[in-house]
Order: structure tokens, then C-alpha cells, then sequence
């Protein structure tokens, strides 16, 4: 007996035609408030500017705190990063000049029985300040940038809000 459930189906399938006006209602995206596009801006102004600052050779916990709910761990690795450049050590709070020269792929403490990966512990003048700036910033600096915390955080008088008309 010939199948004709598939030769059926074939020919009598109706072609999913698009007549009336496209459905672009609920699929469509929200435009993007040029409000929030502001704050977005205004925030990554401030990090940047926060960053910046942390690149002096003194920098006090106080100054350090005050970052905490401008920055993501990411710009506190750069802040690390960025001081490693200018050679001194990663951590904000310590003004130590890093001298040393890394050839090495891993460094080996025999003192801590630890193996460090040199390209984090390059950044730092001591095991010590590299284990007190990871843990700072693994348990005080958020993991997402602020601009999309917004919403938690509380501006101050120079704060980001548009004035609204
Ligand atoms: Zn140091």
C-alpha cells in the first residue's frame, strides 16, 4: 500500500504566507532611554577617574574604599595592572617600587611550600601584598560593572540623575 500521508502533507500543507502587517509589537526591543545612556557614560567617567587615581604611589584605605561601589573587578585588575606598568606594586595601599625582574614562567616559594604564576605575582612587590589585594578584591569589589548596578546605588549631590523637565 502506497504512503500518501507524506505526499499528502506536501500538497496540502498551506505555505505560511505573510499577509497582514508584520508582528513587530511584542518582538520589538525597547529603545534605549538616553537617560540610562547617561548614567552608562557618567559611571564610566567616574571609574576611569577612580582608576586614575589609584595610580599614585600613596593611596590611603580611605581612598581605596571610596571605589568599592564605583568599580568591578575588572577595573581593579587594570588598576593593578596599570601600576605594575608604572613599577610600583599592584596593591593601591602599598607604595613599594617593584625592582624585581621576572624571567621565569612560575615562582616557586620555598618559605610558603607555594607555586605563584609570575605574570600575578610580577605585580606585586611581596607574596603579601599580592595575597591581601586578591583577597580584597575577590571579597569587596563587585563582580559586575557599575552602570548595571545602578539601580542599588545611591548618588551623591553631583549624583547622575538627569533633572527630569
Ligand atoms: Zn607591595
Amino acid at each position: 500500500m502506497p504512503d500518501y500521508s507524506a505526499k499528502m502533507g506536501e500538497q496540502g500543507g498551506q505555505k505560511p504566507e505573510n499577509k497582514g502587517p508584520r508582528n513587530v509589537g511584542p518582538a520589538m526591543k525597547k529603545p534605549i532611554d538616553p537617560k540610562r545612556v547617561l548614567q552608562i557614560l557618567e559611571c564610566k567617567r567616574k571609574v576611569l577617574a577612580f582608576v586614575e587615581s589609584m595610580l599614585e604611589p600613596e593611596v590611603t584605605m580611605e581612598e581605596l574604599k571610596a571605589g568599592e561601589e564605583l568599580i568591578c573587578r575588572q577595573d581593579y585588575d587594570s588598576i593593578a595592572q596599570e601600576r605594575h606598568i608604572l613599577k610600583i606594586c599592584g596593591y593601591p595601599l602599598c607604595p613599594n617600587k617593584l625592582t624585581k625582574v621576572w624571567n621565569q614562567r612560575f615562582h616557586v616559594s620555598l618559605k610558603d611550600k607555594k607555586i605563584y604564576d609570575v605574570e600575578i605575582r610580577k605585580l606585586y612587590c611581596s607574596v603579601r601584598c599580592m595575597e591581601t589585594s586578591i583577597k580584597y578584591r575577590n571579597e569587596q569589589v563587585p563582580d559586575q560593572p557599575m552602570w548595571m548596578r545602578l539601580d542599588d546605588i545611591k548618588m551623591g549631590p553631583d549624583g547622575i540623575e538627569a533633572p527630569t523637565e
